[in-house]
This record gives C-alpha cells, sequence and structure tokens, in this order.
C-alpha cells in the first residue's frame, strides 16, 4: 500500500471528454463553483453540487496539498427572487441573504462540506462588475440602451437625469459563443428568449446590468442606478479572487446554458483570454423516488427538512456519493436505509482505531478517474470486508472514507458510541441467544427460529450443544444487521 500520488482525470465539458488534469500552476490550483441564490433553505437538490465538489476539494488538496488548493464559491444576494421575498414578507434583503446564508452553512455543514477558501458575495463585487461591463462597452463587446418611457415605465424613473440604461452583451461579437454547450444556434436563441429586455439588438444578447426602481436594489453606475444581471457576478468575482484564467469551473447542469456560456464570453471578452477555466465539470441533477423534484409533485424537499426528521447527513453524503455525478441521481427512502446500515457497521468497525496514514490505493485510482465515487465505496466495501476487528485493513478504511468526507469525527454524532466493539457485539448475540432459550422453554418456537435465522443473516453461526452454545463468525459477518435483530 504505497501513497503514490495518483493521476487525477476530469471529464471536461468543453471536449466532452476524459482528461489527464494538469493545473495551470500546481502549487495555485484553482477552482470556482457557482453557489446559491440565497432567499430560501437549499432543496435537496441544491446540495448535490456542494457535496460533489467538496469531494473534488478534498481530492485536490489531498494531491496538491492542503496550502496549494483555492476554492472560491459564491453567493448570489442580488436577485429578483430575493427582492419577491423580501416584498411579500416585509423583512429587509439583507436579513434575508444573512439569515439564508447561514442556514446554507449549516445544512451544508451537515453533510460534510468544507468551507470553501473563499465565499464571496455578489453585493460586495459591484465595482468590479462595473468596471468589466464598462471594458466590455469599449471593446465592443456591449452596448447600453436607454429605457423607453412606453406605457409600462414607472413614473419613478422621471426622478433620473438621465434615462437609466440597459447594458447588453453582443453575442455575435464573441465567435467561441456557444462552444460550452455546444448548442445549436435555435435552442440558444429559445434558451436567451426567456430574459426579457427591451432594446436588445439581437435576441440572443443578455443582460450585463439592468435599471432598478427605488423599491428596488440598485447602485450608482455609468448606467443610471441599476443592478448587474445575473450572470457578470461569477466573472467579476473569479476574476477578483482567481485571475483571468484559472484550473477548474464547477457547477449543476442546469447552469450549462446559458449561465456558463455567458460567464465564459465576458471573462475572455473584458481579459482577452482564449478561456476562462480550463476545465468545466456539470453535475447532473438530483431526482426523487424517480420523479423531478418539484414542489406541485410534492416531493419537494431541503436538506433541513431530511435533518429534522432525524436523516443523519452523513448517510444523505453517502447516498449522493454512491451516484456518479454525471449520472442523474435519485433519492430513496431505501437507498437511505442502505447507507445508514453501511455507515452504521463501518462506524462500529473502525471506532477505536486510528485512521492509517496512507489512503487505499486502488480507492484512490477510482476517486482520481473523473470522482468516480460509487467505484471508490466498492473498495471501502472490500476494506470492510472479511477483516477481524484489529485489522490493518480498518485504519486504511477509516482513513479512505474521511478522504471521501465520510467516517470523519464531526459527522459521527448520530451513532451511539460503544466502549469496545467486540465485547458489544458478544453482548448483543448472548442477549439474543438467551432469548432464544427462553423463547423456547415456552414453546414460542417461531420466535426461537427467528432469532437463529436472524443470526444467521447477520453472519452468526450458532452450534447448539446441548444446553449450552457456541457460536462464530462467517465471511459476511454484518455488525448492523445483529444490531437491528435487538
Ligand atoms: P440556484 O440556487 O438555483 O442557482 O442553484 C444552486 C445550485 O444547485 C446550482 O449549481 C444548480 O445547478 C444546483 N441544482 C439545482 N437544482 C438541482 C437538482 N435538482 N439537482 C442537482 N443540482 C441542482
Ligand atoms: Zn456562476
Amino acid at each position: 500500500m504505497t501513497d503514490t500520488k495518483p493521476v487525477i482525470k476530469l471529464h471536461n465539458t468543453k471536449t466532452r471528454q476524459k482528461e489527464v488534469f494538469t493545473p495551470i500552476d500546481a502549487e495555485n490550483v484553482r477552482m470556482y463553483v457557482c453557489g446559491p441564490t440565497v432567499y430560501d433553505r437549499a432543496h435537496l437538490g441544491n446540495a448535490r453540487p456542494v457535496v460533489v465538489f467538496d469531494v473534488l476539494n478534498r481530492l485536490l488538496r489531498h494531491v496538491y496539498g492542503d496550502e496549494y488548493v483555492k476554492y472560491v464559491r459564491n453567493f448570489t444576494d442580488v436577485d429578483d427572487k430575493i427582492n419577491a421575498r423580501a416584498a411579500e414578507s416585509g423583512r429587509s434583503i439583507g436579513e434575508i441573504t444573512d439569515e439564508t446564508i447561514q442556514w446554507f452553512l449549516d445544512d451544508m455543514g451537515a453533510l460534510g462540506a468544507l468551507e470553501p477558501d473563499h465565499m464571496p458575495r455578489a453585493t460586495q463585487f459591484i465595482p468590479q462588475m462595473v468596471s468589466m461591463i464598462k471594458s466590455l462597452i469599449d471593446k465592443g463587446f456591449a452596448y447600453s440602451k436607454p429605457i423607453s418611457y412606453g406605457h409600462n415605465s414607472r413614473a419613478v424613473y422621471f426622478n433620473a437625469e438621465k434615462a437609466p440604461e440597459h447594458a447588453f452583451f453582443r453575442v455575435d461579437k464573441d465567435d467561441g459563443y456557444g462552444q460550452l454547450s455546444g448548442r445549436s444556434l435555435d435552442e440558444m436563441i429559445a434558451g436567451s428568449r426567456a430574459e426579457l429586455g427591451e432594446g436588445k439588438e439581437n435576441p440572443m444578447d443578455f443582460v450585463l446590468w439592468k435599471p432598478s426602481n427605488i423599491d428596488e436594489p440598485g447602485w450608482e453606475s455609468p448606467w443610471g442606478l441599476g443592478r448587474p444581471g445575473w450572470h457578470i457576478e461569477c466573472s467579476a468575482m473569479a476574476k477578483a479572487l482567481l485571475g483571468d484564467t484559472f484550473d477548474i469551473h464547477g457547477g449543476g447542469l442546469d447552469l450549462q446554458f446559458p449561465h456558463h456560456e455567458n460567464e465564459i464570453a465576458q471573462s475572455c471578452c473584458a481579459n482577452d483570454t482564449d478561456e476562462m477555466a480550463r476545465y468545466w465539470l456539470h453535475n447532473e441533477m438530483l431526482q426523487v423516488e424517480g420523479k423531478k423534484m418539484s414542489k406541485s409533485l410534492g416531493n419537494f424537499f431541503t436538506v433541513h427538512d431530511l435533518l429534522e426528521q432525524g436523516v443523519p447527513g452523513e448517510v444523505i453524503r453517502f447516498v449522493f456519493l454512491s451516484t456518479h455525478y454525471r449520472k442523474p441521481m435519485d433519492w430513496t427512502e431505501k437507498r437511505a436505509k442502505e447507507a445508514e446500515a453501511t455507515l452504521r457497521k463501518w462506524r462500529l468497525l473502525t471506532q477505536n482505531i486510528e485512521p492509517a496514514e496512507e489512503i487505499d490505493e486502488l480507492m484512490l485510482h477510482r476517486l482520481a478517474d473523473d470522482l468516480n465515487t460509487p467505484h471508490a465505496i466498492t473498495e471501502l466495501h472490500r476494506l470492510a470486508q472479511g477483516v477481524d476487528f484489529e485489522g490493518d485493513d480498518l485504519a486504511v478504511l477509516k482513513a479512505s472514507a474521511q478522504l471521501l468526507g465520510l467516517l470523519t469525527d464531526d459527522l459521527g454524532g448520530w451513532v451511539n458510541p460503544v466502549s469496545n466493539v467486540s465485547e458489544r457485539i458478544d453482548r448483543l448475540v448472548e442477549g439474543l441467544m438467551s432469548e432464544r432459550f427462553q423463547a423456547r422453554e415456552h414453546k414460542l418456537f417461531e420466535r426461537a427460529d427467528a432469532i437463529r435465522d436472524g443470526l444467521k443473516n447477520a453472519g452468526v453461526i450458532v452450534k447448539d450443544e446441548g444446553n449450552s452454545y457456541s457460536y462464530e463468525f462467517s465471511s459476511d459477518f454484518d455488525p448492523a444487521k445483529l444490531e437491528a435483530l435487538k
């Protein structure tokens, strides 16, 4: 078991291929992931990119060293959904975003997600966004258009000295536009029509800046009082914190178009670069019991809901990691139960064991292969199988699971600690055996047989020897099944 550094391979959306990951600078490995819009509790789907990129962050740190990796994930704290939430609740925007950000950090912490090195809020980077938009306009990649005082203009704009303006990105000036998502022109037009904006030269153009009414959050700008469009924040924050070109950009598949396409257009045209990020990673979406999660189907729930119902965060994490990030993932109660049983078993097995210095080589290899967490978990099962209670394998199991953010001390609160594993198992078996004897004495043969079968199913082979008995463990002994017999 040597701890050689693995070759990391990542599937790059940009090239549609799995590529060897080579950082621009191995002493400054940089990753940006699009974070949540903060107006409500994170639903279970929102947690998927958090867990996926947390695993990548852990792997990069393992390979390149903690101090050489920089991970940035933003909070979108200016958005019309936030304004609407403030208006309907009568609370201030700041209160809502502060509260939601704390909820998000608490909930994601419960899933064992490490906090990124930087968690910038969009509202902290308005000047950088304005300067990027100015530079795009100067270079001809963007233009501004005054709002027309047509039938739906609001009286409040008349207070401004000059008509407030929209700024739009001029998509047909950017030759590379559409390369990331590989969509046809028609598909892109259809997608961008959703984004309204009066005065666009071309329906594909997208908003960089838009006017604000006095009841909406707004900042003074060369285009009057206004606020940024959604996409520009990531370009500005990534530039400020990671530079013009960095290594990895991630997010959910739903962000590939138009959000990431637009980020690339803005950044490359403003920074005069060929690429914004070298590797683009997208996680597939989450479903619930085979269906899209939605409020109307009644299968919509937040991470907080699950935690409140007593589903341990570690179990949620395990279920997530059981599916490869590029496959749609299904949350089912059955999978949660299975994950819980496995984790119980592993926690029991590794309870008094110090994690090894090294990670299992095969498991690391699986993980480095485009974050194949289901295969990595298969290797953990191998380590947990057929071992005695002192085995070195268990120390390696613990260390390897911890690289996935499992079996960590922080997440262990849900399992009752026991002082001595083998003692506890003996106690359990003996308790069940004495119950079996009593059942027999009372001629409750069904119960007696059920206990014997249950023990057998858990991998405990009982030998009756007259009035006494002995038992041994078979190679598929499963302490969790034994626990369940109590
Ligand atoms: P939003 O707050 O809507 O911008 O979403 C935050 C993150 O959650 C983005 O990276 C989305 O891609 C991701 N996301 C939203 N819904 C799902 C889902 N059902 N499955 C996986 N990821 C999702
Ligand atoms: Zn983004």
